[in-house]
């Protein structure tokens, strides 16, 4: 290599250019050549303060990556941090709907085996109260001896309604015990049929009277003012249902 070719093939050497054969043969020259090595010097250091006075921004990663998909179309796409990160963020987000859905499911699920299993302790009490012939402690048709009576004998105070206008004559109250604590039994009557209206405080929420169907005796339950109210009977399942939103009335 000559002093000319030496200067043409400046740019090619620092671009890292020239092939391994020509690198060495430049390099060579250098070595020998004062005048050719001043000028290497000289544009070096006039490249490096080319690039120190540059403003240099780091490419987002996204775009480094789009870039080089484009540069190379055959190759297999890496993902980029963010897709990763998205992807890793869809399939938490999943996670956290399946449970929480699996959760809903199990709640219910449990919900409606509690109820079926009350309702089940519900109907043996009534059946037991008519066996026994122990309807009532306290026979009365008036209201205002039935509910002083459970004075004491309860943590609460059940709410009694005459419910004779609508066709449902009160017999009388007693004390029965549901659901792990002692509870109010009212029993009213329709025609020749008696219903047992139990009643206790619940925590749960308000709910609108529902009904069931427990070895051929007919339940209607729901929750108002957080006092369950569960009402058995022989009674046709619509005039339960009526029964139990005259009363939660
Ligand atoms: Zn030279």
């Amino acid at each position: 290599m000559n002093c000319d070719l030496i200067h043409d093939s400046l740019d090619a050497y620092f671009d890292r250019e020239l092939d391994v054969l020509a690198a060495r043969d430049f390099e060579r020259h250098l070595n020998h050549c004062d005048a050719c090595r001043v000028t290497f010097e000289h544009y070096r250091n006039r490249q490096r303060t080319v690039r120190a006075q540059l403003p240099y921004f780091q490419a987002p990663e996204g775009l480094v990556y789009k870039i080089r998909a484009q540069l190379r179309p055959g190759e297999r796409h890496r993902d980029t941090p963010g897709t990763i990160a998205w992807r890793a963020w869809g399939v938490a987000a999943s996670l956290v709907i399946c449970l929480a859905f699996g959760a809903l499911l199990f709640r219910s699920a449990v919900r409606s085996s509690t109820t079926q299993l009350l309702a089940e302790q519900v109907v043996s009490c009534h059946i037991r109260s008519l066996m026994a012939n122990h309807l009532v402690d306290v026979p009365s048709s008036d209201q205002h001896t039935v509910k002083p009576w459970f004075n004491g004998k309860l943590d609460f105070a059940p709410t009694i309604k005459d419910l004779s206008s609508e066709g449902f004559s009160l017999i009388g109250g007693r004390l029965d015990y549901l659901d792990d604590h002692p509870v109010a039994a009212l029993v009213y009557k329709r025609r020749q049929h008696p219903i047992n209206l139990f009643l206790w405080p619940s925590s749960d929420s308000d709910s609108k009277p529902s009904a069931l169907v427990i070895r051929g005796y007919h339940v209607v339950h729901g929750i108002q003012l957080h006092v369950a109210c569960w009402a058995v009977s022989d009674l046709n399942s619509d005039e339960l249902k009526r029964f139990v939103q005259d009363f939660e009335n």
